[in-house]
């Protein structure tokens, strides 16, 4: 009887399943959309029972959709959503308040007034991460001082916390764990010792017991609850969803990098068993454990990514989808002197402007639709290639090149222009899951599905590689336009 792996994507916006078997190929996928909850301008909640409803349908989808029996699952990996957390009651299971999700700035004045108080420092010394609404610990914080009587019941021992990761596998399995790339995003875990730390938690008045245990990122957590499948099934692989996709990327040595142009972006590179604090504000973070001690990463992300294209859809009608924009950024021999910075929220490492405003420059008589749609497009290589600087500059060594995934990484116009500005090779990966994808190799590495890394390494194809083909003058004269665009942006302050 072949078996498979099941991996479990718990995402943003959808719950996703999909079922790989041994050379990484996908067999079956599955996938369904709940509700986003948006109760204040700037306040994003899930609710906990639609992520687990939609979660659990998309498992069970996927097996039928195949003819996939539960026995035929070696292991389940799960990968989720970031920093979103949910407090429930220990016994009943039943949730205390909606999930505050990542996206959620409701926590900016804790955020501020913990910086006041001189915390930024130990949080950077200790998590890697910044004092940011964006991160687990200060959403606990805000339930605390929010939900009438949670505080007693929590120092009872009633409660329990969780990332997404955590409230999957206590409905699937009863077991309150997590694993150390996910405890990494919660501003309360200490990266370099590996354990929940007591000054983060007296700093968020939050009592230890609440906190799941940590295991390693591949390891037997629990066994799937009898009912849910028919059968008990293990879950061997657990990681947030980034570092999922550096593992599924085999982005396995120091220096190796990914990047995922989806809405923003996100790259992290590989920075081996040593973590690396960033000059440039960029976060370091636990990448997994697999067994033999926690290996890091450092993050970068480009907060206007894909998006800036659905704004050219939705907002301007410059384009129909956003597959378009490839065609007409094409249709013109080069962007015509147009720079775009699409600071529509600020801009991010490495200016860290909050304030900065969108900007179109070097117009003329001359400049068409084309011109700005194709500026747009490489404003999104800009922006990583700012990021790949900082995350040079930090470990001091160089990137040779780029694993992509995401939805905008099948534009090859994009992708062509990224390897262009880069001077290095971009590499799409033949498995457009990879999140999916590195949370089944954690599951399939902890039974004995692959044997090891190596195994992973040969399963890695690329789908195409782009190679730079701009001359070097050009770059370096295009390079130096756009950050000139950045300065004059960063000065328009009305
Ligand atoms: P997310 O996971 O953040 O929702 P996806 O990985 O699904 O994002 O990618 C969607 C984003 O990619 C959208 O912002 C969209 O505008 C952009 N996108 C999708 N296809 C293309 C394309 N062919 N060219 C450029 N951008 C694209």
């Amino acid at each position: 009887m072949e078996t498979y792996i099941l991996a479990l994507d718990q995402g943003t916006t959808s719950s996703r399943a999909v079922v790989f078997d041994r050379s990484g190929n996908i067999i079956s996928i599955a996938q369904k959309e709940f509700p986003q909850i948006f109760p204040k301008p700037g306040w994003v909640e899930h609710n906990p029972m639609d992520i687990l409803e939609t979660q659990l349908h998309s498992a069970k989808h996927v097996l039928e959709k195949a003819s996939i029996k539960p026995e035929q699952i070696a292991s389940i990996g799960i990968t989720n959503q970031r920093e979103t957390i949910t407090l429930w009651d220990r016994n009943t299971g039943k949730p205390v308040y909606n999930s505050i999700v990542w996206q959620c700035r409701r926590t900016s004045e804790i955020c501020e007034s913990l910086e006041k108080k001189g915390y930024g420092k130990i949080v950077r010394e200790k998590t890697g991460l910044l004092l940011d609404p964006y991160f687990s610990g200060t959403k606990i914080k805000w339930l605390f001082d929010n939900v009438p009587g949670l505080y007693e019941r929590a120092e009872k021992g009633e409660i329990c916390a969780g990332t997404i990761d955590t409230w999957l596998l206590f409905n699937l399995t009863g077991k309150h764990f997590t694993d150390p790339s996910n405890a990494s995003r919660t501003l309360l875990f200490d990266i370099s010792t590996g354990k929940w730390d007591k000054e983060l938690l007296d700093m968020l008045g939050i009592p230890a017991r609440i906190l799941p245990e940590i295991k390693p990122s591949c390891g037997f957590f629990a066994s799937t609850k009898k009912e849910i499948f028919g059968r008990e099934i293990p879950v061997g692989g657990i990681a947030g969803d980034q570092q999922a996709s550096l593992f599924g990327q085999a982005c396995f040595d120091f220096g190796s990098a990914k990047n995922t142009y989806g809405t923003g972006c996100f790259m992290l590179v590989n920075t081996g068993k040593k973590p690396v604090f960033s000059s440039n504000r960029l976060l370091s973070t636990v990448a997994w454990d697999i067994g033999d001690g926690m290996e890091y990463a450092l993050e970068g992300s480009v907060f206007i990514g894909g998006a800036v294209i659905q704004w050219l859809r939705d907002q301007m009608k410059l384009v129909k989808t956003a597959a378009d924009s490839e065609r007409e950024a094409l249709s013109v021999k080069d962007n015509g002197g147009v720079y775009f910075i699409p600071a529509f929220v600020g801009l991010g490492a490495p200016y860290w402007d909050p304030e900065a405003k969108g900007t179109i420059m070097g117009l003329t008589r001359g400049s068409g639709s084309a011109h700005i749609i194709r500026a747009a497009l490489e404003s999104i290589a800009f922006q990583s290639l700012d990021l790949i600087d900082a995350i040079k500059d930090d470990i001091g060594g160089k990137i040779t090149s780029l694993k992509v995934d995401g939805g905008a990484s099948v534009n090859s116009f994009l992708m062509q222009f990224q390897s262009d500005i880069l001077g290095i090779p971009v590499i799409q990966s033949s498995i457009a899951e990879t999140t999916a994808l590195g949370a089944a190799y954690l599951a399939g590495l902890h039974c004995g599905y692959w044997n090891d890394k190596d195994d992973i390494r040969k399963n890695w194809k690329a789908r195409k590689t782009f190679t730079p083909a701009l001359d070097p003058y050009e770059r370096e004269a295009m390079t130096a336009n756009w950050h000139q665009a950045v300065r004059a942006a960063l000065q328009f302050k009305p």
